[in-house]
């Protein structure tokens, strides 16, 4: 394998999408293991954005669900019949890595590749927030960020059918399945490179 030698760079803004009610907690400790899910892409962590529209739409993910259950109403109308601290809100972050002296592992996903949609699948399908694969099944510790495309579609959704159909992770024709499934949206419109989305997740306390 390649041995890459690397500077790299992180983007001086960040965004992430959340709620009022949880900016004031965000602001003094963006990366807070409390507020971490099971089963993310990248595995369990604070994600972050590139793109400010991407966070928006993550900030909306309440509210477009509410839609869907109420259509036909004003959508500005329902975001205003919210309580306070259900609105959606962006966080925007400046990322200033000089202040920091850590040893940081960074695992970086340039575009779709097997080995980005294994990672997914690994943590989609086996991983909470105290735990994941990576030692056991790649041979290293989970990285302290990962940078890469999104899986779109509804994962949730897909890794229920990979389970239903007796599909393993460690199969090569299913991973390949998972990865056709993940570059589509719900409607079944194939998504091309950075029409998947970016993500930055932060996966341990910097
Ligand atoms: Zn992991």
């Amino acid at each position: 394998m390649a041995q890459f030698d690397v500077s790299l760079v992180l983007p001086d803004t960040l965004y992430h999408g959340s709620t009022m009610g949880a900016i004031q907690g965000l602001r003094i400790k963006p990366i807070n293991k409390e507020f971490w899910k099971d089963a993310k892409d990248f595995g369990a962590g604070f994600y972050t954005t590139i793109d400010l529209f991407q966070a928006t739409t993550w900030a909306r993910k309440p509210v477009v669900a509410m839609e869907r259950l109420n259509k036909g109403t004003d959508p500005s109308a329902m975001v205003r019949s919210l309580p306070k601290d259900q609105i959606p809100v962006v966080a925007v972050y400046d990322c200033n890595s000089n202040l920091y002296t850590d040893n940081i592992i960074l695992h970086d996903y340039r575009g779709e590749s097997r080995a980005w949609a294994q990672f997914i699948l690994s943590h989609r399908h086996s991983s909470t927030v105290d735990n994941c694969l990576c030692l056991n099944e790649f041979g290293w510790i989970h990285p302290h960020i990962a940078c890469g495309l999104m899986a779109d579609n509804d994962t949730g959704q897909i890794i229920e059918d990979f389970r239903s159909q007796g599909r393993d992770i460690h199969n090569r024709d299913d991973l390949e399945w998972f990865w056709t499934q993940i570059i589509r949206t719900r409607e079944g419109r194939r998504l091309n490179g950075l029409e998947l989305g970016d993500q930055i997740a932060f996966s341990a306390k910097l």
